[in-house]
C-alpha cells in the first residue's frame, strides 16, 4: 500500500491541471486514468480532435469559395486514412505531451480504474492487470462525462454512433441524420457535411443551440442550412431501427412534411447531450452525494459532502468545458493547499466551433429578460468591419450586454470566423469590471475582429465611427 497527498481521479482538463497545479506547489500527487497519458475525453475523444477535424473542413469550405475571388480550385480529393491519421496524430502530439509534464513534476500517474474503498483510500484496477491499494489525504474527483442516449435512441448497429463513433470517421456516408442541434451535433455535421455527406439534422426545440441568443444564433443558422440537407425543428425522432438498406428513423413534429414520418440514412449520430460519470464505485462508502440531476454535489470550493474528498469538471454540472474543468481544479488544488479560493467566475465562455464561429461570456440578452433585468444592447455587424470585408465574411455580429446605469460590460456574444478567439477579450473585460468607456478607449489594431469590440463600445454611445445612427 502507498500513500500521497493528492490522488486526483481522472486526467481530463479538469484532472491533469490540478494535478499539474498541485504538484507546482509541492504536494506529492498521484494521478490515475485508464487511458495511457493524460488528456480525458477532451483530447482524446472531445474538443481535441474536433477541432482538427474542422480546421480541415474550413479549407475545404475555403477552397470553394475562392472561385468568387478569382481563384478556382479543383473539386478536393479526400484521403480519409490521411485525414484520419493527421487528428490521431494531433491527439497523440498533446497526450504525449501532457505525459511528459507529469512526469517532470514528478505526478505519479497511473493508468488504471479506480474504486474507492473509503474517504481515504482507493484501489486501482491497474490496465497490466495489477491492483494498487493508495491512500490519500485528499483525493480530487474529475471523473468527468460520457454521452448520453436516451433508450429509444440506443440501436445495437454501428451505423448508429455517439460523438466518440463519429470522430473515429469510420466512412463518409452518403446521408446522415444528426439527431440533436446542440455544439456537438453541429460541430460533427458541419465536419462530415463539408467532406460530403447529405446531412440532416433533428432539433426538439423550436431552434439551433439552445441557451444562445437568438440574433448570434440566426446568423450561424443561415449558413447551417446552406451547408446541410435539410434542419429540423421542433421536430423528434420517435422510432429508430436498423434495417439492411440503412437507419430508418421516423420523426414527428414541425420538420414532418407531406406526411413523410419516416426517413433512411446510411449514419446517424446522436448528440443529445452528456450525462456526468458519478457512479464511481465506491463513492456509496463515502458521504459524497450525488443530486437529482445525476452530478456530484459541491460547494464553491469544490468541496463534496466528505472533508477529504474534492470534484471538479464535467461531474459537478454545467456547463461541460474543458476550460471550467481546468478553473475548476486549480481552485480545489487552492483550496486543499491551504488557501481561501472559490469558484466564482464573472463569464464562462462557451464557444462553438462552427463556420461562422459563435460564441458568448457572462450575461446573455435572453438570460437578462428571463430575469427582469434591465440591461441595454450594443450590437456591431460586421458588414461594417474593415477586416470582415478583406475576408468577405460579413457574416457576423459583435454585441456587449451593459449595465445601462454604470455602463459596466456585463455580457458578450460574437458570432463570425474567429468568434473563438474574440470572446477571450470580452472575458477579460467582464472579469475586470470593465464599462463601455474601457473599450471604447482602448486602441485596437487595424485592420482586424477586434476592432468590432471596440466599436460596439462606440455603438453603445451612438458613436461608432463605421456605423451611422441619424440623432432622434
Ligand atoms: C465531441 C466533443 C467536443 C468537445 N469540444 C469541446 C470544446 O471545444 N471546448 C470545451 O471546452 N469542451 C469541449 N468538450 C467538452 C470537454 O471535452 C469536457 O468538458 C471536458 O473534457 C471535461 O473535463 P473533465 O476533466 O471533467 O473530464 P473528462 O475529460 O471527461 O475526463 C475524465 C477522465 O476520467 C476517467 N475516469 C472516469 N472514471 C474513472 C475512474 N474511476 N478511474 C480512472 N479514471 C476514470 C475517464 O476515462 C476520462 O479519461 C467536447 C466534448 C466532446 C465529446
Amino acid at each position: 500500500m502507498s500513500s500521497t497527498q493528492l490522488v486526483v481521479v481522472g486526467g481530463g482538463p479538469g484532472g491533469y491541471a490540478a494535478a499539474f497545479y498541485a504538484a507546482d506547489l509541492g504536494l506529492s500527487v498521484a494521478l490515475v486514468d485508464t487511458e495511457l497519458n493524460p488528456g480525458g475525453v477532451c483530447v482524446y475523444r472531445g474538443c481535441i480532435p474536433s477541432k482538427a477535424l474542422l480546421h480541415v473542413a474550413k479549407l475545404i469550405d475555403e477552397s470553394r469559395h475562392a472561385k468568387a475571388w478569382g481563384i478556382e480550385f479543383t473539386e478536393p480529393k479526400i484521403d480519409l486514412d490521411k485525414l484520419r491519421e493527421f487528428k490521431n496524430n494531433v491527439v497523440k502530439r498533446l497526450t504525449t505531451g501532457t505525459g511528459q509534464l507529469g512526469k517532470a513534476r514528478k505526478v505519479n500517474y497511473i493508468q488504471g480504474f479506480a474504486e474507492l474503498l473509503d474517504a481515504k483510500s482507493l484501489r486501482i484496477k491497474k490496465t497490466d492487470g495489477s491492483e494498487e491499494t493508495l491512500t490519500f489525504e485528499h483525493c480530487i474527483l474529475a471523473t468527468g462525462s460520457t454521452p448520453a442516449i436516451p433508450p429509444m435512441l440506443k440501436v445495437d448497429d454501428p451505423r448508429v454512433m455517439d460523438s466518440t463513433g463519429a470522430l473515429d470517421l469510420p466512412d463518409i456516408p452518403k446521408t446522415m441524420l444528426v439527431v440533436g442541434g446542440g455544439y456537438i451535433g453541429l460541430e460533427l455535421g458541419s465536419v462530415y457535411a463539408t467532406l460530403g455527406s447529405a446531412v440532416t439534422v433533428v432539433e426538439m426545440t423550436p431552434g439551433l443551440l439552445p441557451g444562445a441568443d437568438r440574433d448570434l444564433v440566426d446568423i450561424l443558422a443561415r449558413r447551417i442550412k446552406t451547408l446541410m440537407k435539410a434542419v429540423l425543428l421542433n421536430t423528434r425522432v420517435t422510432k429508430m431501427v436498423a434495417a439492411k438498406e440503412g437507419i430508418r428513423v421516423t420523426f414527428e413534429g414541425e420538420g414532418v412534411k407531406d406526411g413523410q414520418t419516416e426517413q433512411v440514412f446510411d449514419r446517424v449520430l446522436v448528440s443529445v447531450g452528456r450525462r456526468p460519470n458519478a457512479k464511481m464505485p465506491g463513492l456509496d462508502r463515502t458521504r459524497v452525494k450525488v443530486n437529482e440531476r445525476g452530478f456530484i454535489e459541491v460547494d464553491e470550493q469544490l468541496r463534496t459532502a466528505e472533508p477529504t474528498i474534492f470534484a471538479i469538471g464535467d461531474v459537478v454540472g454545467e456547463p461541460m468545458l474543458a476550460h471550467k474543468a481546468s478553473h475548476e481544479g486549480r481552485v480545489a488544488v487552492e483550496v486543499i493547499a491551504g488557501e481561501n479560493a472559490a469558484f466564482h467566475p464573472q463569464a464562462i465562455p462557451a464557444v462553438v466551433f462552427t463556420d461562422p464561429e459563435l460564441a458568448w461570456a457572462g450575461l446573455t440578452e435572453s438570460q437578462a429578460e428571463k430575469e427582469g433585468r434591465a440591461i441595454a444592447v450594443a450590437k456591431f455587424p460586421w458588414g461594417a468591419s474593415g477586416r470582415a470585408v478583406t475576408l468577405d465574411r460579413t457574416d457576423g455580429l459583435t454585441k456587449l450586454i451593459l449595465d445601462p446605469t454604470t455602463e459596466r460590460i456585463l455580457g458578450v456574444g460574437l458570432v463570425g470566423p474567429g468568434a473563438g478567439e474574440l470572446i477571450a477579450e470580452g472575458v477579460l473585460a467582464i472579469e475586470m469590471g470593465a464599462n463601455a468607456t474601457d473599450l471604447k478607449l482602448s486602441i485596437h489594431p487595424h485592420p482586424t475582429l477586434t476592432e468590432t469590440m471596440m466599436e460596439s463600445a462606440e455603438v453603445f454611445f451612438g458613436q461608432a465611427t463605421h456605423v451611422y445612427r441619424p440623432k432622434r
